[in-house]
């Protein structure tokens, strides 16, 4: 059996080796390093994956969630609903720009912000909502959207760790996650479902003119050469990682088939175990699994986590502090939000490896030994 990562970027990438390579040194023999074909190549293919009209490529998806909120106008005291529970990327762009967060707590099955949640921490100052598809599993847009229309809200999906995941309206209709607020923000850092090799990210909007903003944005605020209109940033997205993704972007289903395949194959083994609670698929989605993360209860998490590693098995606590914990957000009042469920999930949850080239044998090995921690064996 091979060693057990996290994920296995090194296998993926065997498997695709001669179209990466060639594309790379293609790239090279033009030396078009910066926005180069396949930059164009890429997010016009991406746009039509994903659903939506316009694809902005940019450096991360840090910087993508931080144009997306720069182009919507929003103003230094505005308040941002966001989880506290995701990855600080998220919250830290709101903090950054001067907006206030407003941490609100998740569902403790989809480990997704709280619709409920939301309606009670609206007030005249609310004017943005982002919900997180966290671990690949999405956000109940439905009714998201319907709270961001009644009181006019923006809605800036972060789909850093769910892209492929899909969402079904009640009316039928289906969609990808990120297609469906005002703008969808994504990151192509390498262990995402759609990894690059090396840092990369894309905002994604229906809308024409906040298009255009945003991608002025990611540009220093200008759409001709050395004519600012507006301050912006330096975020572009390398046009050798454009070529690696365009060829990854064509393998991306059957990468989360992949994935999903391992997830069920999990979900089987640990149905029957009481302190386990598998990830919740709401009938809603259909789940992307960047990440497989488990519900702990009456097991002591971290000791299962060094018991594993003691046995050649990784394992993530995905996030041990949620944001409004963070010593970063102490002067965002950020420990005065009682958040009981993201507390609760903090000390709970626990990722398992999940990848694309994850082996029956290896999940056999790790499911043993999770199962002989749990007995005490
Ligand atoms: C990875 C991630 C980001 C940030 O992406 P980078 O490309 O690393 O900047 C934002 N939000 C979430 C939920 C993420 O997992």
């Amino acid at each position: 059996m091979d060693a057990i990562q996290m994920v296995d970027l090194k296998k993926q990438y065997q498997k695709i080796k001669g179209d990466v390579d060639k594309a790379v040194l293609d790239v090279l023999a033009s030396s078009a390093f910066i926005n180069g074909k396949p930059v164009q190549d890429f997010s016009s293919n991406l746009a039509k994956y994903w659903g939506v009209k316009h694809v902005i490529p940019c450096a991360n998806g840090t910087d993508a969630l931080q144009i997306a909120m720069m182009a919507l106008d929003l103003q230094p005291g505005d308040e941002v609903i966001t989880p506290s529970f995701t990855y600080i990327a998220t919250t830290e762009v709101v903090a950054l720009l001067k907006l206030k967060p407003v941490f609100v707590d998740v569902d403790p099955e989809t480990f997704c912000i709280d619709p409920q949640e939301i309606e009670k921490a609206i007030t005249p100052n609310t004017k943005a909502i982002v919900p997180v598809h966290l671990y690949g599993h999405a956000a109940p847009m439905e009714e998201i959207l319907a709270i961001a229309e009644k009181h006019n809200l923006f809605v800036i999906e972060d789909t850093a760790q769910a892209m492929g995941a899909e969402y079904k309206f009640s009316d039928g209709r289906i969609a990808k996650a990120g297609s469906l607020g005002t703008i969808g923000c994504t990151s192509f850092f390498p262990s995402k479902n759609l990894g690059c090799y090396g840092d990369g990210g894309a905002i994604a909007t229906n809308d024409d003119s906040l298009a255009e903003k945003l991608r002025m944005i990611a540009n220093h605020g200008q759409k001709v050469r050395y004519y600012h209109d507006m301050i912006g940033c330096n975020s572009r997205l390398d046009t050798i990682q454009a070529a690696i993704l365009d060829i990854k972007l064509r393998h991306l289903d059957e990468y989360n088939k992949a994935r999903t395949d391992a997830a069920d194959y999990y979900d089987e083994s640990f149905k029957d175990i009481p302190q386990i609670t598998v990830p919740f698929r709401a009938p809603y989605t259909r789940h992307a699994f960047h990440q497989y993360t488990l519900k702990l209860e009456g097991v002591d998490r971290d000791g299962l986590s060094q018991y594993l590693a003691t046995k050649g098995i990784p394992s993530m606590i995905y996030y041990p502090v949620p944001s409004h914990r963070q010593k970063a957000f102490e002067n965002f009042g950020g420990a005065s939000f009682d958040l009981p469920v993201t507390d609760w999930l903090t000390s709970r949850v626990i990722s398992l490896p999940m990848h694309t080239e994850l082996w029956k044998d290896q999940q056999d090995f790790i499911i043993e030994e999770v199962k002989n921690f749990i007995n005490g064996l």
